[in-house]
């Protein structure tokens, strides 16, 4: 999308800041879509979306952009405006990285296990820490210091699933269906994302509805989620007590930003299922992946298993969401994994995979 400045918005601090966004964006490539093929299903075609690659290291850059872009338009945030978000991390540092772009302040309120390789990549770019024992509290404490500070609380949870333009505009779903066009299987069976905000899924959902695809939505969901309860019963008074032990995606409660009847299925996965699988996808892709797309992946073999049963052939895409470099202190290490019971059963499940 160009944007022609005219010398009255130019010269406006709100003009000045989109010309940064849009600049931002015009430097970008587009992230990879990666190809894999797995030997147990040689009718089946692998995809994964590797959102690492953008410059704050998640999908949590479009999310990002999104969210000033309409802030701003919104003329909620303007020149000096103290940007505040409640975050489980990724979506902290990529804003992070958008108010260093326009000069804003800018704390994240998240809770206190969130990964010190997150915090670092926050307070790098110039954002300060506010941590929460319990999950739940990031929204209550959000809304607290925005108002102290007579600062602006993005509330990601809200705005994700219509922050984004969902018809197009090179988003998420647009850019995979481009980047298949040449495939054996243009058109996937199955998109498979996970759900923090919901965003993602709302875009996918939305947009292969309009374009007219038959392609299917998959959320993979993990424990102590409540999104899947709430796709299944419709219930949105839905709390869990503890919060997701896989970063970046499952929510205590019910977020506005989660459109359900856009999600064609879903999937509970185990946490030890998706540590294993995020072992798994490093080796066979020789690339560390974070968390949640070990969670994508669990459910990306589960419905390949069901179309191998079935005897159906076709592709399915999924996302890498972040780059496991930033769980080495977790994920990734053995004693994190012993610490919190999950090492016989990431060895066990990842014997089945
Ligand atoms: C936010 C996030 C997701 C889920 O994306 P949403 O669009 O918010 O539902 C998945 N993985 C990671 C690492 C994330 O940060």
């Amino acid at each position: 999308m160009q944007h022609q400045s005219t010398l009255a918005n130019k010269s406006s601090w709100i003009g000045n800041a989109i010309s940064k966004i849009e600049a931002d964006y015009q430097r970008s490539a587009d992230t990879h879509l990666i190809f894999l093929e797995l030997p147990g299903f040689p009718d089946i075609d692998f995809y994964f979306k590797d959102e690492s690659t953008h410059p704050s290291g998640s999908l949590k850059h479009r999310l990002a952009r999104s969210l000033f872009l309409y802030a701003i338009c919104n003329g909620w945030v303007h020149e000096g405006t103290t940007v505040v978000e409640a975050s489980s991390g990724s979506t902290a540092v990529s804003e992070a990285y958008f108010a260093k772009l326009l000069g804003l302040p800018f704390v994240a309120v998240m809770p206190k296990s969130t990964s010190p390789d997150k915090i670092q990549a926050i307070e790098f770019y110039g954002g300060s820490c506010y941590f929460v024992d319990h999950p739940a509290e990031v929204y209550e404490v959000s809304r607290r210091i925005a108002q102290e500070s007579d600062g602006h609380f993005m509330d990601q949870f809200t705005y994700a699933e219509r922050a984004t333009d969902w018809r197009g505009n090179n988003n998420i779903a647009e850019s995979i269906f481009r980047q298949m066009k040449y495939e054996n299987h243009p058109v996937p069976k199955w998109i498979v994302t996970g759900a923090g905000t919901g965003g993602t899924s709302a875009t996918l959902g939305r947009y292969v509805r309009y374009e007219q695809h038959a392609t299917q939505i998959c959320v993979v969901d993990p424990e102590n989620s409540v999104f899947y309860e709430f796709w299944k019963n419709n219930d949105p008074e839905l709390c869990s007590e503890h919060g997701s032990r896989v970063e970046g995606i499952g929510r205590p409660r019910v977020e506005p930003s989660f459109v359900r009847t856009v999600v064609d299925h879903m999937i509970r996965v185990p946490d030890a299922g998706s540590f294993a699988a995020m072992l798994t996808l490093t080796s066979l892709l020789n690339k560390r992946v974070g968390g949640s797309t070990g969670t994508n992946f669990w459910g990306v073999l589960e419905l390949a298993k069901q179309m191998k049963a079935n005897g159906e052939s076709g592709s399915i895409v999924t996302l890498i969401c972040d780059s496991g470099e930033r769980y080495m202190n977790t994920y990734y290490n053995p004693e994190w994994l012993e610490e919190n019971g999950f090492s016989e059963d990431v060895a066990s499940q990842q014997a089945m995979i």
